[in-house]
C-alpha cells in the first residue's frame, strides 16, 4: 500500500509544486504559481444518457433519506449584455425567446413536482442564477416565482434568493419580486468606479447604482448582496479601498469579494493583448488586494461565512451557499443548471432547443450525469471546513483512520505558512487566498488514501495540469459563473 508521501516522490517538480506549492519566505503572494481551479472538487463516473433518465427516475421515486437542509438552484440564461470578462454567456435578451424559456421552465418544474424526492422534503434555500434573472419581464418574474411557490415545498424560513444587475432595481420589477416572496437579491456590482465598471460592459454609474441599491434596501424584507471583483483592469490599491470604502458605507447585508479570472480567449483577454485595454492585477496583487480587503471589512464590523463572504448582521444567511459547499441536495432546474441529487451529480443541457425539445417531451434534460465518487461525504466534510477557512483532522480521522496520512500534508503547509494547527488547522491569511489550491489537493489526495487507486490519483493528479483556470470536473455549483465563487452557484 503507497503511502501518501511516496506517491509525491513519484512525481515530477512540475507536478509536485503544482499539488504542494513553493516554499516562499510570503506564502501569500509567493505559495503557488497560480489558482489551479476555479472551484475544488472531485470527478464522478460518468452515466450513459439512457441510463440517467432511467437513475433519475429511480432517485425521484424514493421519499427523502434524511430529514436535512436542501436546495433548489434556478437557472435563467439570457443576458442584456455581455461581460468583458465573462465566457459564460449564454443568449442576449429577447422577449420572444425568454417568454418560451420561461414557459418551458415552469413545465420542468411541474414534472418533477410529484416526485416523493422532491415533495416529502423541504427546500431550505432557492437561488435564482444566471445570466441575469433580473432582466426578466415583470410579467414572467411573476409566474416563475409563483410556479416555485406551488411546486417547490419551501421552509417556512425559506431563502430565496434573485441574482442580478443594478440596471434592473426598478419599481416595476420589484414590485413583483417582493409580492412573490423573494428575500434576498445579490448584485454584481464588481466596482463602484463608473469607468471601471462601464470598461466591463456595466451600465449605471457610481450614483445611480448606489441610488438604486437605497431603492431595494427599502423594501424591509430583502437582503442586498454585493459582489465585487479585485484585479480588474486599472483598478489600482486606491480604486479597491475606494471601492471597498463604498461598498461598506453602503446599505448592504452581505458581500462577496471575488478575484477576476482572466479567461483564456475571452474578449477581456482579446483586448488587453490587443493593448486596448490595461492589462489586469497578477496573482500576487491580486493576494494583496484580498489580504487588505478582509482587514478592512473586519475592522469595520463584517464577520466572514466563508472565504469570500461577508455580512453586516445574521440578516444575511447566506444560507444556499452554504448547502451548496456542503454538497447537500440540489434540485436544478433551468438550462445549463448543476444539481446533486441521491449520489449523482447533474448538468441540463445549455443550449436552449435540446433544453426545451426534452423538457416538452417530459423528460429531464439532461446534459450530463455523473455517479459521484463512494467518498464523497467524506470530500463535502472537508470542502465545507475549508471554505469556512480550517481543517479538523482529528475529525476526519475518527470516520476514517487512514486520513491520519494528510497530517504530513498539512504539516507541510505548516511550515510554509498556509495553516496554522491550534487543535484544527486553521488557514491563515496565506491559506485563504490559496484555499481553492489547499482544496483541490486535500480533494486528491483522499481519493488516493482511500480509495487506494494508485493510478486514479496520480491520473487524476495529472488530469489537473494545464487546466488551471478550469473547474475541478466536480458538476458546477450554480452561481456566478465568470469568477471564483467559492460559494455559486455561480
Ligand atoms: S458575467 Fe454574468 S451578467 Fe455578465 S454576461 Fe456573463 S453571465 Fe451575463
Amino acid at each position: 500500500m503507497m503511502k501518501l508521501q511516496d506517491l509525491f516522490q513519484t512525481l515530477s517538480a512540475e507536478d509536485k509544486a503544482l499539488q504542494l506549492g513553493f516554499e516562499k519566505a510570503d506564502p501569500l503572494t509567493g505559495a503557488f504559481s497560480q489558482k489551479r481551479v476555479v472551484h475544488a472538487g472531485t470527478q464522478g463516473r460518468p452515466v450513459s444518457p439512457g441510463q440517467a433518465q432511467v437513475l433519475w427516475c429511480q432517485v425521484m421515486e424514493q421519499t427523502p433519506a434524511e430529514k436535512t437542509e436542501r436546495a433548489a438552484y434556478i437557472h435563467i440564461p439570457f443576458c442584456q449584455t455581455k461581460c468583458l470578462y465573462c465566457n459564460f454567456f449564454q443568449n442576449a435578451v429577447n422577449q420572444t425567446a425568454e417568454d418560451y424559456y420561461i414557459d418551458c421552465l415552469i413545465r420542468e418544474l411541474e414534472n418533477d413536482a410529484d416526485f416523493p424526492q422532491l415533495k416529502d422534503g423541504l427546500i431550505h434555500a432557492v437561488f435564482i442564477g444566471g445570466g441575469t434573472p433580473t432582466s426578466l419581464s415583470p410579467h414572467n418574474a411573476r409566474r416563475l416565482l409563483k410556479t416555485i411557490h406551488r411546486c417547490l415545498p419551501l421552509a417556512g424560513d425559506y431563502e430565496l434568493t434573485l441574482e442580478g444587475r443594478s440596471s434592473d432595481l426598478i419599481p416595476e420589477k420589484m414590485d413583483v419580486w417582493m409580492e412573490n416572496g423573494v428575500n434576498r437579491v445579490s448584485i454584481g456590482v464588481q466596482s463602484f468606479h463608473t469607468k471601471i465598471r462601464r470598461q466591463l460592459g456595466r451600465v449605471d454609474d457610481q450614483e445611480t447604482l448606489l441610488k438604486r441599491l437605497a431603492g431595494l434596501k427599502a423594501y424591509h424584507q430583502c437582503s442586498v448582496i454585493v459582489d465585487l471583483i479585485y484585479g480588474l483592469p486599472n483598478q489600482d490599491m486606491k480604486a479597491w479601498e475606494e471601492d471597498l470604502q463604498i461598498l461598506t458605507d453602503s446599505v448592504v447585508d452581505g458581500m462577496d469579494l471575488y478575484q477576476l479570472n482572466v479567461f483564456y480567449d475571452s474578449e477581456l483577454e482579446k483586448q488587453i493583448l490587443a493593448g486596448k485595454m490595461s492589462p489586469a492585477a497578477s496573482t500576487s496583487q491580486q493576494a494583496q488586494m484580498y489580504a487588505y480587503a478582509q482587514e478592512f471589512v473586519e475592522k469595520r464590523g463584517f464577520s466572514r461565512l466563508s472565504i469570500c463572504h461577508w455580512r453586516r448582521s445574521n440578516r444575511e444567511r447566506s444560507l444556499y451557499n452554504t448547502l451548496a459547499k456542503r454538497g447537500s441536495t440540489m434540485f436544478s432546474f433551468g438550462c445549463g443548471a448543476g444539481g446533486n441529487v441521491g449520489g449523482y451529480s447533474t448538468m441540463l443541457h445549455r443550449s436552449l432547443k435540446p433544453y426545451q425539445s426534452m423538457v416538452m417531451e417530459g423528460i429531464k434534460p439532461f446534459m450530463a450525469m455523473m455517479e459521484q465518487t463512494p467518498v464523497q461525504s467524506i470530500i463535502n466534510s472537508i470542502l465545507e471546513q475549508l471554505e469556512r477557512g480550517f481543517l479538523d483532522l482529528q475529525r476526519l480521522i475518527k470516520a476514517n483512520d487512514r486520513l491520519a496520512e494528510l497530517k504530513w500534508l498539512y504539516d507541510l503547509w505548516e511550515q510554509r505558512g498556509l495553516v496554522h494547527y491550534d487543535g484544527v488547522y486553521s488557514l491563515t491569511v496565506a491559506g485563504q487566498f490559496w484555499q481553492v489550491n489547499i482544496a483541490q489537493t486535500t480533494v486528491e489526495c483522499v481519493e488516493f488514501i482511500l480509495l487506494q487507486t494508485h493510478n486514479i490519483a496520480v491520473q487524476g493528479i495529472a488530469a489537473q495540469n494545464g487546466k488551471a483556470q478550469l473547474p475541478g470536473g466536480k458538476v458546477m455549483p450554480p452561481g456566478h459563473p465568470a469568477i471564483s465563487l467559492s460559494d455559486r452557484g455561480k
